[in-house]
This record gives C-alpha cells, sequence and structure tokens, in this order.
C-alpha cells in the first residue's frame, strides 16, 4: 500500500440540496479504502470540512483539494486516469491491467454525479463498470479502490489520529491516543 505511486479521486460535479452528503461519503470512501487524496469540485460552496475532521480524529495521511476546474485536472494528470461509469469494461476485466500500470504510475479516479461530460469518457485511459447497471459513484469508489488494491486496504494503518476504534465483537470502544 504504502510502496506505490499515489491514487486521486476526483469527484466531478456536485448538485446543490441532492449531493451534499454523496460529495462527503466519496471523500471519506476514498480516505477509508486506501486513496491518498480526493478532489472536489467547488462551484462557490467548500464541502471538504467533515473530510478533514475524520482525517483529524481517525488519522492519515489524507489530502482534500477542490477545484473550480475538475476537467483540468484530468487533462492535466500525469498518470493512468481510471473514469468509473456504468457503461465502462467490466472491472473484472480490466482490473489487473490497471494494477499493472499502478506498480509504475499514479492513478486518477474519476466519478461523476450529473451527467458526465464527453470530454472524460475520451481522456480515460480506462472507462470502468462495475457491473453496467446504474448505481452509485459512493459503491462503485468502493468496490473499484478493493479491487486495486486487491483488499491491502483493509488492514492500513493510520498515522497522527486521535482515536482508535478498537474492534468488538458487541458493543462499541474508542481509545483516545
Ligand atoms: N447519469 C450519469 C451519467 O450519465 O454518467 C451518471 C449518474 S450516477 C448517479 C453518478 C456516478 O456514479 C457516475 O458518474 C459513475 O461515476 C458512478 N456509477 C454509477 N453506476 C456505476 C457503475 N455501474 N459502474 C461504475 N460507476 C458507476
Amino acid at each position: 500500500m504504502q510502496d506505490r505511486p499515489p491514487v486521486t479521486v476526483l469527484r466531478l460535479g456536485h448538485r446543490p440540496g441532492r449531493d451534499e452528503r454523496m460529495t462527503t461519503h466519496v471523500g471519506l470512501t476514498a480516505r477509508a479504502l486506501g486513496a491518498d487524496r480526493v478532489v472536489l469540485a467547488n462551484d462557490g460552496a467548500s464541502r471538504r470540512d467533515t473530510i478533514e475532521d475524520i482525517t483529524d480524529r481517525f488519522g492519515g495521511p489524507f489530502a482534500v483539494e477542490e477545484t473550480e476546474r475538475p476537467i483540468d485536472r484530468i487533462e492535466a494528470f500525469d498518470g493512468v486516469v481510471v473514469h468509473l461509469t456504468m457503461y465502462g469494461l467490466p472491472v473484472q476485466d480490466v482490473e489487473a491491467e490497471i494494477r499493472d500500470a499502478h506498480e509504475t504510475d499514479p492513478v486518477l479516479v474519476v466519478v461523476g454525479a450529473e451527467k458526465v461530460p464527453w470530454d472524460v469518457y475520451e481522456h480515460a485511459e480506462y472507462n470502468v463498470g462495475v457491473t453496467n447497471q446504474p448505481h452509485s459513484e459512493v459503491a462503485s469508489l468502493a468496490v473499484f479502490l478493493d479491487r486495486l488494491f486487491e483488499g491491502a486496504e483493509l488492514d492500513r494503518e493510520w498515522e497522527d489520529a486521535e482515536r482508535r476504534v478498537v474492534p468488538q465483537e458487541a458493543g462499541k470502544r474508542v481509545d483516545e491516543t
């Protein structure tokens, strides 16, 4: 996990009202499942606070950035662009090839909100479907990251955490560190 190029998640778009929790959950899922940073589209309102607060309390490293021009991030990215879309190639058919590329190259995982511009499909090295059924950016991101890291993200160590959950068969235990 630590000895490989970074993985960045780019969240395209945001529908005010409808997407408030969804955008936060893209960031939290990216963090929890092994990505190094999330880039959120900023349409005038910042949505980074909850993600940064969780990172402060439960550890990192994990970076949050915002951009007013998310498409520029894709065009400028020096690495492998993976766009998650229900119209893409089945994840199970391309995951090994993407993992091989990730041994040397950073990966940008792009997820949408509303209709994704055609440019994104063209710029992506891989358009990947997690099934070819419509569902959610949070679900597709979680499955994709788990496939990319082959489960290693589940054993990740967290640095500078103020709190640590101690797994329990029943009940809740959180230690202050
Ligand atoms: N209607 C939009 C479009 O035309 O692209 C998609 C909206 S969907 C609610 C939001 C995002 O969820 C998509 O942009 C995509 O990143 C992700 N998504 C939904 N279903 C997916 C699937 N089966 N595989 C991969 N990603 C998916």
